[in-house]
């Protein structure tokens, strides 16, 4: 559909001229979110810098009927930001205001376009920070991450996003404004709160949050163990938890990975070893030292080579960038890569990444894993050309196995990137029609007419029926289902 000159001329009425635009450029490079498996070109992509001239826009979508999207830097790697019937994209960039920091509640208050960083960086200075940190922090916004209720590195500590978020101002599809909860914790009634994170921007536009300030730790170890195997580090992780101590994180680099971060940043890691395991300790000076200590010799009783300690805050920067810049660095050893995202109960990390990597080797394409460990919550990262339309194709079959081996071994779909449109049409995989029915009708009540974000979270109309795999579930919970996606994916179970 194109964007009519009517519809222009009301939108550019709201926002003024330079916030409408449809020409190709920005049409192209609003085509896709971090996921470019997917694409598709928004009708046009409108700014508004005001709650006011937000709700405006989505009145007037409305009234046309015309679908929208909010985005915001458009980081996500499940195609949530992807346009379907040609919606208009309502970048939500320039809500980047902080309105309040409330010392005494600890509490800051910020527009939706707040890149996730900036936060800690502002609060930095009286010894606090904003505790999820998505390795995507120095792009991705705050409103992105509430829709997909994002995790990272150390959230195995100090837990996801709907941890930490207080209260929130959303646009209802209609164009109603409503807020909900407040600077302290807990509300009567329905959780709506949690509710709206990691609605992946299905059933309103956020507008403003309440988030949580966490007091800076005392202080912070960072510890590198080095393997010659990934099942030896994997048993690390499970050493640690079994032995009652919670990290603040643990993540873990396999020898792919190491390569590809040796090349471009080059923070030391030994190119022979097959895993490192980054474990951080943090909290009050007095005990730490022990901590780190029956932690180093967990690391290495499970097998670790060699186990050392960042000696500064340099060190401990340095592998810390090498972790969070890991996904870019993978771009100096491949043209493309299709980063999947699974969840399983951490037990299962040595068979589930044996697995992986039998998946690669048996379609002929590579697959690095670097990955929140301690979480169980895998990122194999499947190296393609895509120039080369086998290898697009592989890349698909290779993610899709992947996902039926996490659900078999008791995981999910997801661990933290959403289901967006990627993951939609295997959400039966997952749940009954019965459930896969009500979640939608919670949607409904939000977004009756399904005008926000269509496409994405559910499978489309009529396919709700049917699993993907052809057969239909029999009833809530993945244990039924572990034999259609097995058979699916040709996996002996
Ligand atoms: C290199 C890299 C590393 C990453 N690491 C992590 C990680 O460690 N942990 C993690 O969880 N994720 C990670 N991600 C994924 C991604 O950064 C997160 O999902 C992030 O929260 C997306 O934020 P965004 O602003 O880019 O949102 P977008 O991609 O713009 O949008 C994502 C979804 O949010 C919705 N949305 C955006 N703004 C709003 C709003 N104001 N109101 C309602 N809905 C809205 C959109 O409609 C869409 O459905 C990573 C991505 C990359 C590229």
């Amino acid at each position: 559909m194109p964007f009519e000159s009517n519809l222009r001329r009301e939108c550019e009425q709201i926002l003024g001229k330079e916030w409408v635009k449809d020409d190709p450029v920005t049409l192209y490079a609003y085509r896709c979110d971090g996921l470019t498996l997917y694409a598709a070109p928004p009708m046009a992509v409108v700014f508004p810098g005001t709650v006011e001239e937000l709700t405006s826009i989505v009145k007037l979508l409305n009234r046309h009927k015309i679908s929208f999207i909010a985005r915001g830097a458009g980081t996500g790697l499940s195609g949530g930001a992807v346009p379907q019937d040609k919606s208009v994209i309502i970048e939500m960039a320039r809500f980047k205001e902080v309105h309040e920091v409330d010392w005494e509640n600890r509490t800051i208050t910020v527009g939706p376009g707040v890149i996730n960083l900036r936060i800690s960086e502002h609060v930095n200075s009286e010894g606090f920070h904003y505790a999820p940190d998505p390795s995507s922090q120095k792009a991705c916004t705050i409103g992105g991450n509430l829709a997909e209720n994002s995790g990272g590195p150390h959230t195995l500590k100090y837990g996801v996003t709907v941890n930490h978020v207080l209260g929130m101002e959303i646009v209802l599809p209609d164009g109603e404004l409503v807020t909900l909860g407040g600077k302290h914790l807990g509300m009567p009634g329905p959780d709506l709160l949690g509710l709206m994170t990691g609605s992946e921007g299905t059933f309103a536009i956020i507008t403003k949050i309440i988030c949580r300030l966490t007091p800076n730790p005392e202080t912070a170890v960072t510890l590198l163990g080095i393997y010659s195997s990934v099942r030896e580090a994997c048993e690390s992780v499970s050493s640690i938890i079994r032995h009652g101590i919670i990290p603040a994180a643990m993540e873990m680099l396999d020898k792919i990975t190491i390569a590809a971060v040796e090349k471009a940043l080059k923070p030391g890691f030994p190119l022979d070893a097959e895993a490192v395991l980054i474990v951080e300790l943090d909290g009050l000076i007095d005990g730490l030292d022990d901590e780190a200590r029956v932690v180093e010799n967990l690391l290495k009783e499970s097998g670790a080579t060699e186990v050392s300690r960042a000696r500064d805050e340099s060190e401990r920067a340095k592998i810390w960038r090498a972790r969070k810049e890991a996904f870019g660095a993978i771009g100096q050893i491949s043209p493309s890569y299709y980063v999947q995202d699974g969840v399983i109960p951490r037990s299962k990390l040595p068979e589930v990444l044996d697995e992986i990597s039998n998946i690669g080797k048996k379609h002929g394409l590579t697959v690095a894993n670097v990955f929140h460990a301690g979480d169980g919550n895998l990122h194999p990262l499947i190296l393609y050309n895509y120039e080369n339309p086998e290898e697009v194709e592989k890349s698909h079959l290779i993610g899709e196995e992947i996902l039926s081996s996490c659900i078999r071994h008791g995981g999910a779909l997801s661990g933290e990137h959403g289901i967006g449109l990627e993951k939609a049409e295997w959400m039966t995989e997952l749940y009954s029609n019965d459930s896969l029915k009500n979640m939608q009708n919670v949607r409904t009540f939000f977004n009756p007419e399904n005008l926000l974000n269509p496409g994405k979270l559910f499978p489309q109309p009529g396919r709700c029926a049917e699993s993907k795999s052809g057969t239909s579930p029999k009833s809530t919970g993945v244990l039924d289902k572990t034999k259609i996606v097995a058979a699916k994916s040709g996996i002996a179970v």
